[in-house]
């Protein structure tokens, strides 16, 4: 699945406007990079973020894409999601949301939910140290491969 053209633009501009606002370089290559996780709601991690941008773009090194996301996440311009002992997945969707992660495939899907925005940290977590962010992640099976299954199990069955 890919992010609506119109949403695509509206990360972008607001990319450059904060970048703009930090007193931040925008390179060419920087842009293809955020270009790239902008335009994707699949949380790509940054191996299959520098093969897309590298199509385009054949001259960007690995090594450029990798500190390329390692810097934009410390601007809190992407955000980056571990999960199921993979590598880290990054994301261009910055306003508060959930995940959703697929234990089959590992397809990471955003939700959002004011009731969850909303929920208390225990005062308990304030002690363990400062909290930056908090998220709530949800596993189970995706839709895609739950009917994956489904048609396997009747294929078996006959
Ligand atoms: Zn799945
Ligand atoms: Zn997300």
């Amino acid at each position: 699945m890919t992010v609506s053209r119109a949403e695509t633009r509206r990360r972008v501009s607001r990319f450059t406007e904060t970048c703009r606002r930090r007193g931040l370089k925008v390179t060419h290559q920087r842009m293809e990079v955020f270009r790239e996780l902008a335009a994707s709601d699949e949380h790509p991690d940054a191996e299959t973020i520098y093969e897309r941008v590298r199509a385009r773009l054949p001259t960007v090194s690995r090594d450029t894409v990798y500190r390329t996301l390692s810097a934009l996440e410390a601007q809190g311009l992407v955000s980056r999601t571990d999960v199921l002992g993979g590598p880290a997945r990054y994301d261009a969707n910055t306003a508060p949301h959930h995940h959703f992660v697929c234990t089959a495939c590992g397809r990471i899907s955003d939700f959002r939910s004011e009731a969850l925005d909303a929920l208390p940290i225990p005062r308990s977590v304030e002690s363990l140290g400062r909290i930056e962010s908090a998220h709530v992640q949800v596993r189970g099976v995706c839709s895609t491969c739950a009917a994956r299954k489904r048609r396997a199990g009747r294929r078996r069955r006959r």
